[in-house]
């Protein structure tokens, strides 16, 4: 077999089929290999006059047809079988090789096969891959992980696949051995949040303005044309417009209230706890999926009071509308300023050099939560890469400053009717929280010291004290 090819991709299923799709179009030779070879003939004779491909069967000859130094993309499904295909190609692997794993891996995982790899001097990159089936085919926003030197090498090929924004590919090194599927995992909680905040929104214009999902619709459009402008306000507003064909009701109507998960968002949240990020508003959005699928739990509470205001009159409903625009994209900054900051903290705890301004501009192409909004963060951290928040950029914080009133008055009327919006009241509980001038946590601090002299710290003196209590009664 001769070495021919620039690249080489392992796992063909629809990601990675489309992903070798991508680069044989960008004008690349790219090996192909899948466990299961049926899976290669058929890309080959479905796809083969898209561009240059070398179809092989076994591992040694997709080895043997890549050129040095090799690059080879593992594209199968996440987990075990990521570490089985990386111990079938690795002892057939040179120094100076590099394996991409562009599957949705845990970033610790990444960490391990990293450092385990390198020790052999193959070069590893855990690679986000963001865009699902159409984003591999057309652009994704690509996250690569992995070495200065492994980028130097496969940067150009990944841009050239990757999603342009104003000529700009969506495609940045993120940082050292995991930071890529880091990244990406927080991409994907933001994700979470941001559809939590738009499903509340939804929420809220029908049940408090009394909306139907059409006129939701048109409110969403709208919307799309202003600071909301994003590919999730996009999309929603074409479901709510969408009619069930079998009995002519909303689809939004005919869907089981039951949200599902793979799992992403779940992995943001438990490593946030790890690293003490406060990403309340991706918490919220899992807890929130969570709850609504624990049917026994929601017959058990669905008999019990709530709320009690009716719907608005139609020209309070109007006015309605902007006020909830304004506790979205005040919420929504929340939430993402919390994505942030927590890839800030891990870029910390992992000695990773993140550039926070590249990472809004990879985003803002290719990728579930791209946005108009993405320019305005990528902006402010160019301004300012040591920026603590958002908020301290002071066009987002004067336009929170102009959300206090109609972000409140949303979340109280809410609350008084009975309509449950958690993502957008953590997010306003997070902001009061980090702009109160004392916390209740002192007092916390007292009663950890009470009942297991776990010492608090003062105000007025340098030291750590513990108080001989009483016991009560
Ligand atoms: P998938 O359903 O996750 O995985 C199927 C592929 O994995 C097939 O090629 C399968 O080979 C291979 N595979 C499974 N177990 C294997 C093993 N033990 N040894 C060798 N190969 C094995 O495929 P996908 O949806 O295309 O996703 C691929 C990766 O991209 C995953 O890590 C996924 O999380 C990630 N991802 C997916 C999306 C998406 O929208 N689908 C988006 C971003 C990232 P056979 O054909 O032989 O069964």
């Amino acid at each position: 077999m001769q070495a021919s090819a620039q690249i080489g991709v392992t796992g063909l299923a629809v990601m990675g089929r489309n992903l070798a799709r991508n680069f044989a179009r960008h004008g690349y030779t790219v090996a192909l290999h899948n466990r299961t070879a049926a899976r290669t003939r058929a890309l080959v004779e479905e796809f083969g006059d898209e561009g240059s491909f070398v179809p092989t069967e076994t591992a040694e000859d997709f080895v043997a047809a890549l050129e040095k130094p090799r690059r080879l993309m593992i594209m199968v499904k996440a987990g075990d079988a990521t570490d089985a295909v990386i111990d079938e190609f690795a002892p057939l692997l040179e120094s100076g090789d590099m394996i991409i794993d562009g599957g949705n891996a845990h970033f610790l995982d990444t960490r391990r096969r990293e450092k385990a790899l390198r020790e052999r001097g193959i070069h590893f990159v855990g690679s986000g891959v963001s865009g699902g089936e159409e984003g591999a085919l057309h652009g994704p926003a690509v996250m690569p992980g992995g070495s200065a030197e492994s980028y130097a090498v496969l940067g150009p090929m990944l841009e050239a696949i990757s999603a342009k924004v104003d000529g700009e590919p969506c495609c940045t090194h993120i940082g050292t051995d995991g930071a890529g599927h880091f990244v990406k995992m927080v991409h994907n909680g933001i994700e979470y949040a941001d559809m939590q905040l738009i499903a509340e929104a939804y929420d809220l214009l029908r049940h408090v303005a009394g909306y139907t999902p059409a006129q939701i619709a048109d409110v969403f459009r709208v919307w799309n044309k202003g600071r909301l402008n994003s590919y999730l306000i996009e999309i929603t507003a074409e479901i709510l417009a969408h009619t069930d064909a079998g009995t002519d009701k909303p689809f939004v109507d005919i869907v089981r209230d039951a949200a599902e998960q793979k799992g992403t968002g779940r992995w943001t949240v438990q490593t946030a706890l790890d690293l003490g990020s406060p990403v309340t508003a991706i918490a919220q959005a899992t807890f929130a999926r969570v709850a609504s699928s624990r049917t026994a739990l929601r017959e058990a509470y669905r008999p019990l009071a709530g709320g009690t205001e009716h719907p608005l009159r139609p020209h309070e409903a109007e006015r309605y509308v902007a006020t909830v625009e304004h506790a979205l994209y005040a919420s929504k900054v929340i939430a993402y300023d919390q994505g942030w900051t927590m890839i800030r903290d891990a870029a910390e705890e992992y000695g990773w050099d993140i550039d926070l301004g590249n990472v809004a501009a990879i985003w803002r192409g290719g990728c579930i939560i791209r946005a108009a909004f993405l320019d305005r963060i990528r902006a402010a951290y160019n301004t300012d890469a040591t920026l603590p928040s958002l908020l301290s950029e002071p066009e987002f914080a004067d336009e929170i400053t102009k959300a206090q009133v109609p972000w409140r008055e949303v979340i109280a009327a809410a609350t008084r009717r009975g309509i449950p919006v958690p993502a957008f009241s953590s997010a306003l509980a997070y902001y009061d929280t980090l702009r109160a001038e004392r916390l209740p946590a002192a007092l916390i601090q007292g009663q950890r010291d009470f009942f297991g002299a776990h010492t608090y710290r003062r105000t007025d003196r340098e030291g750590t004290f513990h108080t001989l209590w009483a016991e009560p009664g």
